[in-house]
């Protein structure tokens, strides 16, 4: 019995990195997967590239920031599958910013990372009510909500703001006797574009990043997938509130 059959699932920023690997393996495991993005190109290939494999997939236009675009999106699944079961709060963005970064970068951060997830669970939440559903919000965070470096500014705020919100939701939910969970991810770095082209504007970063991991190497998508999977899951029932940290060691170190 795959782990998601039934489920309907919506996951930001899914045409990429972290978010397509998570819509490749909810979809392998039984759920209906819609992604979300900005990228409608990429999205609308990664739907063919798995429709074409026998998975349920389908793609809508989505700017997290938008709220207006949630009011859509969440409509437009409550027509099509009267149901949503799973929200992956993924999309977001990492430029490199110190303490003399623009607010004009601060902002745009904090726009999509923080109020992105921050529309997304609001809009989650009201449809899972609408509708009765057991529901499970996922957002995507950080190691970087836990630590700094000088180059994180905006983005560790931003996560940090991901990792209380997320909370602050939970308690949410447990006050209104909903049943739905909203639980945190923190990936340690993993190999997508977004890292890629940081390496590729830092080449000799990648050997010292990788330095830095005790497992020994950097992740890969796939690793924190199975992670989502498994909070989307039914088996993860008695999570709430939870940071799953899945990083190879890093914030275990001394
Ligand atoms: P990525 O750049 O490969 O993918 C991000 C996706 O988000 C892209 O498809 C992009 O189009 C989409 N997106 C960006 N802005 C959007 C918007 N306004 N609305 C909708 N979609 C938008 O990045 P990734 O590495 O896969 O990262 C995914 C998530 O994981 C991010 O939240 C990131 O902060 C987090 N994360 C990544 C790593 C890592 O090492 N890759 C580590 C920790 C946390």
């Amino acid at each position: 019995m795959p782990r998601l059959s039934g489920k309907i699932a919506l996951v930001t920023g899914g045409a990429s990195g972290l978010g397509a690997s998570a819509v490749t393996l909810m979809a392998r495991e039984g759920a209906t997967v819609i992604i979300g993005d900005i990228e409608v190109e990429a999205g609308q290939q990664l739907v063919e590239v798995l429709t074409h494999q026998g998975l349920q997939v389908e793609f809508l236009p989505l700017d997290v920031c938008e709220e207006a675009d949630w009011d859509r999106v969440m409509a437009q699944i409550g027509e099509r599958h009267s149901a949503l079961h799973v929200l992956v709060n993924n999309a977001g963005i990492a430029p490199e910013g110190g303490m003399d970064m623009s607010f004009a970068l601060w902002r745009k951060v904090m726009s999509i990372n923080l109020d992105g997830c921050f529309l997304g669970t609001r809009a989650a939440i009201g449809t899972m009510r609408a509708t009765g559903s057991r529901g499970s919000i996922i957002n995507i965070s950080s190691t970087m909500a836990m630590v700094g470096e000088a180059t994180t500014a905006a983005y560790s705020a931003s996560k940090g703001g991901v990792r209380s919100l997320t909370k602050a939701a939970a308690m949410y939910c447990a006050g209104e006797r909903l049943p739905i969970r909203v639980n945190s991810v923190h990936p340690g770095m993993c190999v997508t574009p977004l890292v890629e082209n940081f390496f590729a504007a830092h080449p000799e970063q990648r050997a010292i990043h990788a330095a830095k991991y005790p497992i020994g190497d950097l992740g890969t998508p796939d690793d924190i997938a199975w992670a989502i999977v498994y909070l989307a899951s039914d088996e993860s029932r008695f999570m709430l509130g939870a940071e799953m940290v899945v990083d190879g060691g890093y914030l275990a170190q001394g």
